[in-house]
Formats: C-alpha cells, structure tokens, sequence
C-alpha cells in the first residue's frame, strides 16, 4: 500500500444528504474542500421521502430548489385521521413562503440532484473513501483514509463529520449523544397500490392497532409508513396490506398491488452534547436522530449543512475569526432539541394504546383543528418556517 498526502481547508466525512449539501455550499464559495464517502456509490434507498418549505428556502442558496420541485410531488395538506373520520387537517399550500407545500421526493432522488450540483459547481465526491481514525494537530487536523488505491493521510483546517447515527467524528470529540431509544420499529415501503381517496394530501391514520401514514410519491407510487413491535426486516405486499386494512381508512380501501422498496428502522431520539469540539463539527444524523413523524431528520441535517457552510466560508475566507464558528451550535443545536420535541410528541400521541388517552387526543386534535392560530402554529412548526431564525445568520 502506498501512503501519500493532501491538505485542504475542510474534509466533510460521509455524502449523505448533509454532506452533499455542505460540499455544494463550500464550492460554490470556493472554499478548498474534500468530500470522502465509504460506499462506492451512496446508499441509494428511498428513505426521506418529505422536504418541506423551509429546507426548500434554504437549499434555494444551493441552486437545487427549482429542480428539487420539479422531480417532486407536490401536496397541499396533511390530515390526521380515525380511520374514516378527520380530526385535523393542515394546509401547506397557504404558507408564508413561494416554497408553499409538502414537496415528496425519494431520498435517492435527492441524493443524485445533490450529486449533480456538486459536480456542477466543481465539486466532486471521493467514492470508496474511508476515514479510519483523526489526529488533531497544532494545525489542523490528519485523518488516516483508506480506500481500493491505498492509505492517505489528508491534513485538514476544519473536518466536519456528516457521517452519520454513529459517527466516528462525534466519537472522536468524545461529544456524547444523550437521549433514548424506543421499543418499537417503523416499516417503511414504496408501495403501487389501487387508493380511492385525494392524492394531493399526506394522511395519517391513528388506529387502536397503531399508526399508519399514507403518502403519494411521484410516478404515481405510495409511501406507506408504521409503526410495529416485531417488523419483519423487509415488509411484503401481504404485510402492507394487513397494515393499511387493520388501520387505514375502513370505507374505499386501498388495494396493494406491489412493493418498490421497503425497510424497517428502530427509533431513536438522541442529540449530541455539542456540535463542535476544536476543530470537528458535526452536522446531520451524527448531531440528531429521532422518529420520522413528521419527516423532519434529513430536513434539519439539511439546514445545519447550509448553516455550518456559510460560517466555515466566512471564516476560511478571513472574513471572520474563527470564535465565528461557535454560532453553529448556538444557533443549530436548539433547532434540533425543538425538532426532537415535536417528531417526540407526534410519535407519542400516534401510538398511545389506552382508549381514554385515545379518546382525549382526539378531542384535543379536533379543537385544534377549529382553532386557525393554532392550526398555523402546527403547519410553521412541520414546515420547519417556525424554525427560520435559527438559520438565518444576518439576525446573529
Ligand atoms: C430505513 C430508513 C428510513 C428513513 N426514513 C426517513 C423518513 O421517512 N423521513 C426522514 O426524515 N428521515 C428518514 N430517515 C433518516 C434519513 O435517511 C436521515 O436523516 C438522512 O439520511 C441523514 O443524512 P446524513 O447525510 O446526515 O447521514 P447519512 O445519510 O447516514 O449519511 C452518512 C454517510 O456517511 C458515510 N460514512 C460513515 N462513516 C464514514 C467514514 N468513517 N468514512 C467515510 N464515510 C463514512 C456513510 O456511508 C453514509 O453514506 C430514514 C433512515 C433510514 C435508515
């Protein structure tokens, strides 16, 4: 093996969502950058199905919004419901914003416009790339990077790590990542299915048997979304439908007629500690997880990339010092504490089991729904809006 070397100003570990986001961010303000990923060709699963209003805004900066929305489905509402009967529902399409709804998109389609972005601006992933350990130096910081052609040891300014739920860069810091996991699983599929109902909206449908979310995707596909004690590892037509006929609406039922894709993961709602330490940063799922109720995880890494890439820039450009860097914590480590508050809450009310409790949430979402201010704070708080200051650096 040979061993060689390279510096740059900032080496982001992992091209998930977030990482892409933060390479496009750094060459488009031509920042030296080095983006390392281990797969050789990205995960490729649909995964994050939603983006919503305000990640839209911000990746506006990224030029990807437009093309975002074009390959996007995009809905007007959100309903919660019992079985056949609403208790709530939310409008997307009368938000304070031009990004005006719940855009679907499959997380790998997001990936490959992020992908091209990247290679428009100049910008390119190093596919096959792992880091294996870092060093902080006087200077900077050396990660020791195997990959098929060898060891390298690249020498950074800044490393940030977009690495993930267990991040080898937040172990690194030795930042720890406090919260819990839950019993249950969530099943996910992409299902092609017969659905009699509005195909502009996002449903979700509380039953005494659990949750189960209804989403349109593009090209005419469905996510189907539950949660379940013992999910199989890959959920099947039988599976799905047993979901949707045991919990979904109970008149006009939907007919699955295929599975495209489908998954199971375990939840957890955890946020690390801190998101810099010396040199490394963390952005992402490495800062924060949580339940997928209400789409929120890949959104938040999105807006943290953004975030982090505009400070890194002003700083690595000397236009600010480096004491700068210590707003993305500031502003971004709240955000994520409000996000794991809110997808905590959604997920507690969607799968309480006692008839009481039951019976009382639905009077409490049923007078929400007659309450337009409080209808309005739902829809900023889902659509992320609420959450604008906390990525907005001229207000710092
Ligand atoms: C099955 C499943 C379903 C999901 N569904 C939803 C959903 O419906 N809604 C939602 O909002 N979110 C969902 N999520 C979560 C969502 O996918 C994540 O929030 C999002 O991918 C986070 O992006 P990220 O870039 O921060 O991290 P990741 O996408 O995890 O990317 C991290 C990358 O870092 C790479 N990496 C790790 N370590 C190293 C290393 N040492 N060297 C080099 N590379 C490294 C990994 O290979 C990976 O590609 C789901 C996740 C899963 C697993």
């Amino acid at each position: 093996m040979s061993t060689n070397r390279l510096n740059t100003d900032v080496l982001i570990v992992g091209a998930g969502p977030t990482g892409l986001a933060l390479a496009i961010k750094l060459a488009r303000a031509g920042v030296n950058h080095v983006i390392v990923e281990k797969l050789t060709t990205g995960q490729n699963t649909s995964r994050a199905a939603v983006i919503h209003a305000h990640t839209l805004e911000v990746l506006s900066s990224l030029g990807v919004a437009e093309q975002l929305v074009n390959e996007g489905l995009r809905l007007a509402t959100f309903s919660i419901r019992d079985r056949d009967r609403i208790l709530a529902r939310l409008r997307f399409d009368r938000l304070p914003t031009e990004f005006a709804c719940l855009l679907m998109l499959p997380q790998d389609r997001t990936e490959r416009i992020l992908t091209d972005a990247l290679i428009n601006a100049n910008g390119a992933v190093r596919w096959g790339c792992t880091v294996e350990a870092l060093n902080e130096t006087s200077t900077g910081v050396e990660a020791q990077v195997t990959s098929s052609e060898g060891a390298q040891t690249i020498h950074a300014r800044y490393v940030v790590g977009a690495d993930g739920m267990h991040s080898l860069v937040r172990e690194t810091a030795g930042i720890g990542f406090s919260g819990t996991s839950y019993e249950e699983s969530f099943v996910l599929a992409d299902v092609e299915m017969g659905w009699d109902h509005e195909r502009d909206e996002v449903m979700l449908f509380f039953s005494p048997a659990g949750l189960v979310v209804v989403a349109p995707l593009p090209d005419g596909r469905f996510r189907i979304v539950a949660t379940l004690d013992d999910a199989p590892p890959q959920p099947a037509v039988a599976d799905i439908q047993r979901l949707l006929d045991a919990r979904g609406p109970a008149r006009r039922r939907a007919r699955v007629y295929r599975v495209r894709w489908s998954s199971r993961f375990r939840l957890h709602h955890r946020v690390a500690d801190h998101y810099r330490r010396g040199r490394l940063f963390l952005v992402g799922d490495a800062a924060h997880v949580h339940s997928p109720a209400g789409g929120q995880g890949m959104n938040t890494g999105l807006v943290d990339a953004c975030v982090l890439g505009r400070l890194l820039a002003e700083v690595i450009h000397g236009r600010s010092e480096d004491a700068h860097l210590d707003q993305y914590e500031a502003m971004r480590r709240p955000a994520a504490q409000q996000v794991l508050q809110l997808a905590g809450r959604l997920t507690i009310m969607a799968t309480m089991r006692s008839a009481l409790k039951r019976f009382v949430r639905n009077i409490a979402l049923r007078t929400m729904n007659r309450l337009p201010s409080a209808r309005r704070r739902l829809e900023m708080a889902l659509s992320g809006l609420s959450r604008r200051a906390a990525a907005d650096l001229n207000g710092h």
